[in-house]
């Protein structure tokens, strides 16, 4: 066998031999690795023997490994990386995977053995994280469906393929609506916008063929106009045109595809037993049931509404002084919240930036790593994707545990964001697998490389997921590292971040990139609060959507989804400028797919959480309290979903997470 991909990889720690692969070895790959699983599924499914936990659960934990490697590999350069024969693999493969592993959720035979080893499971002797795989594996089957029969099986199939299209035609909608409209801007109109927003105007007037700059709908430019433009009016027509997207009437029109959306999901939820969609999609989170989210979601309502209260007042003054009359408008809030921004924090970006040197900052996250889990880092030459991707050997007293790879540049063959992956997962069935954890950030190129704040807090985001699966101390893969909750998945990644605040940690790495001078207290105090502007602003347009999310899943389908969308926010007394992060035209999360719908609000729990988290250490004296650290350890990073996640949370931490520190942390209570 000569393809790469599916030998035995005889390098340092079994890492792929990335100088020997080339494009044309993962075609033929892929489809060697899905025959193969295909037969290990088959004999699984086929096997005479009485089903066990050995032969059924075990065999299914062990099958597909050929795929693991194939897939490990090709998304990570995929995403990474990408090529147009990358692309083209990339279409190619996507309806392949879903339709195999959509087969093995509805084949019957292997169904019927999990439900035989479900059945018999509390004679089996299970160990605590064998139940839990189990119940896991039973729950995935009989939630896809495949305990349906006869014309439920049927209509189940047709809801799934119609969702599909749906979702699909939603997200097209809102794409097209947002390429078509773009306001042109004479010279005169670019008064008041700082350079930058100047230079994507031009380049966005460039891309539509314009005669000169152009306002367009996309995010990263109508965001920066609303903030600087002192044109009212401009601000007003860009914000109309904003919020109609998806609302337009017309082909493109999301409200109708909205509504029948929400009746499928209601109707795929009945069928399956639930009582609504809300009750399906929470059943698997570590809320669980609706009246858990939104209980947590109007704890922080209510302060969060008073604060953008109160700031609409000091908004609207100014602009009263400013010679406009009336209400504070939608189109008028970025405006002067970013008046008030630059008199009451003036964060010279420019004078700041200099501290933040990438090198350092990734010892400031090895070295926190250091303190509070015992790890080290020694660089690792080996063949990787790109020349600038970085490896490290992560190791404890000696002892090997993962290999770590950063590629931290932007370049125009990656896709935009951050984010963490497992090439390798930690395992130890069928055999023991050290992990190989990857992240990758967008930060711009530059000698020395230099990061803004926020990217700072990327990286240690980033590097929180890659802890939870390097720390990683699981039987099974299934169960391993990220393998939890969506809304418990950002409690590593965003409890890291906090280390980034800790004032001894920025003063030992956050040094001069000419001088080496540590950074001034002083300015470290103005970021610091300077994180904390505007919160009441956007908790309130964040939880808007989050709560209007709740409530098309949670009891029976609106009909009319604009009129239950104005229904909860009248009922929550939705300050009067200020709209939906995301209006239900437009909201993707939800309706672009299954991924967040009723399941928006999990970014504030898991904050809810991280706040909370963090508060520990300090209680106990301290970022880098050694007994805490040990605790979060061994409760929460080395876990993975070996167990229920509340169940997780309350043995770390005692009890469940409050919303105090969440609420002290956004500044909407006193600290
Ligand atoms: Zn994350």
């Amino acid at each position: 066998m000569t393809n790469p991909l599916l030998q035995d990889w005889q390098t340092p720690f079994g890492l792929a031999p990335f100088d020997r692969i080339s494009d044309e070895d993962f075609a033929p790959a892929l489809e060697a690795a899905l025959t193969a699983h295909n037969a290990e599924i088959e004999a699984i499914a086929q096997n005479p023997d009485e089903a066990d936990f050995g032969n059924t659960i075990e065999a299914l934990e062990a099958a597909g490994g050929a795929l693991d490697k194939v897939l490990g590999v090709f998304f990570t350069v995929a995403g990474a990386d990408s090529t147009p024969a990358r692309e083209e693999l990339q279409r190619d493969f996507s309806p392949k995977l879903a339709a195999h592993f959509s087969e093995i959720s509805a084949n019957k035979a292997l169904f019927a053995r999990v439900a035989e080893v479900w059945d018999r499971r509390d004679s089996l002797a299970l160990s605590d994280e064998q139940a839990r795989v189990l119940m896991l594996t039973h729950r995935g089957f009989v939630r896809s469906g495949a305990a349906l029969e006869g014309a439920e099986e049927v209509r189940m199939k047709q809801i799934k393929g119609r969702l599909a299209v749906l979702g699909t035609q939603f997200t097209q909608n809102l794409l097209a609506d947002e390429r078509s409209w773009f306001m042109e801007l004479a010279e005169d109109d670019l008064a008041g916008l700082p350079d930058f927003v100047v230079d994507a105007a031009r380049a966005a007037g460039e891309e539509k063929g314009a005669s000169g700059p152009v306002v367009t709908l996309s995010r990263s430019l109508i965001v920066p106009f609303l903030q600087f433009s002192p044109r009212r009016d401009l601000r007003e027509k860009a914000f109309r045109a904003w919020e109609a997207r998806g609302a337009g009437g017309g082909e493109t029109d999301n409200r109708a595809i909205a509504a029948e959306i929400l009746s499928l999901r209601e109707e795929r939820a009945k069928l399956l037993g639930y009582e609504n969609f809300a009750a399906y999609k929470l059943e698997t989170e570590m809320a669980k049931t609706p009246e858990a989210v939104r209980g947590l979601l109007m704890e922080v309502w209510e302060p969060a509404r008073a604060q953008a209260n109160a700031d609409a007042e000091v908004l609207t003054s100014m602009m009263h002084a400013d010679g406009v009359n009336g209400d504070l408008a939608p189109w008028d809030w970025r405006y002067y919240a970013e008046k008030r921004r630059a008199a009451e924090h003036d964060l010279d970006e420019a004078a700041l930036k200099p501290y933040f040197q990438l090198d350092r900052m990734i010892d400031a996250a090895f070295d926190c790593a250091t303190r509070l889990f015992g790890l080290e880092f020694a660089p690792l030459d080996v063949p990787l994707y790109h020349p600038d991707c970085r490896a490290w050997e992560v190791t404890r007293k000696g002892e090997h545990i993962a290999v770590f790879i950063g590629d931290y540049f932007a370049r125009g063959s990656k896709r935009s964001g951050a984010w963490c992956s497992a090439m390798r997962a930690q395992a130890k069935f069928p055999k023991v697998q050290s992990p190989v954890v990857i992240n990758v950030c967008n930060f711009a190129k530059s000698d020395p490389a230099l990061l803004s704040y926020d990217d700072a807090r990327t990286l240690f985001h980033e590097f929180g997921h890659a802890l939870h699966q390097m720390l990683s101390d699981v039987t099974y893969e299934s169960v391993s590292g990220t393998s939890v909750a969506r809304d418990f998945v950002e409690l590593p990644s965003q409890l890291y971040e906090h280390w980034l605040e800790v004032p001894e940690v920025l003063g030992k790495f956050a040094t001069h990139a000419r001088t080496g001078a540590p950074m001034p207290r002083e300015m470290l105090d103005k970021v610091l609060a300077a994180a904390t502007f505007d919160m009441g602003f956007q908790t309130v347009e964040y939880l808007a959507s989050a709560l209007v999310d709740l409530a098309f899943h949670d009891g029976a389908a609106p009909a009319d989804p604009m009129a239950r969308q104005a229904d909860v926010l009248a009922g929550i007394g939705m300050p009067e400028a200020i709209r939906m992060r995301h209006a239900t035209p437009q909201f993707a999360h939800v309706f672009s797919g299954d991924g967040y719908s009723s399941g928006y609000y999990s970014y504030m729990w898991s904050e809810v959480m991280d706040a909370d988290a963090f508060e520990a250490f300090g209680e106990a004296g301290g970022a880098f309290e050694p007994g805490i650290a040990a605790a979060l350890e061994q409760h929460i990073l080395s876990t993975g979903g070996s167990r229920d996640a509340a169940e997780l949370y309350v043995a770390f931490r005692g009890r469940l997470p409050g919303v105090e520190a969440l609420l002290r942390g956004r500044g909407l209570i006193a600290a």
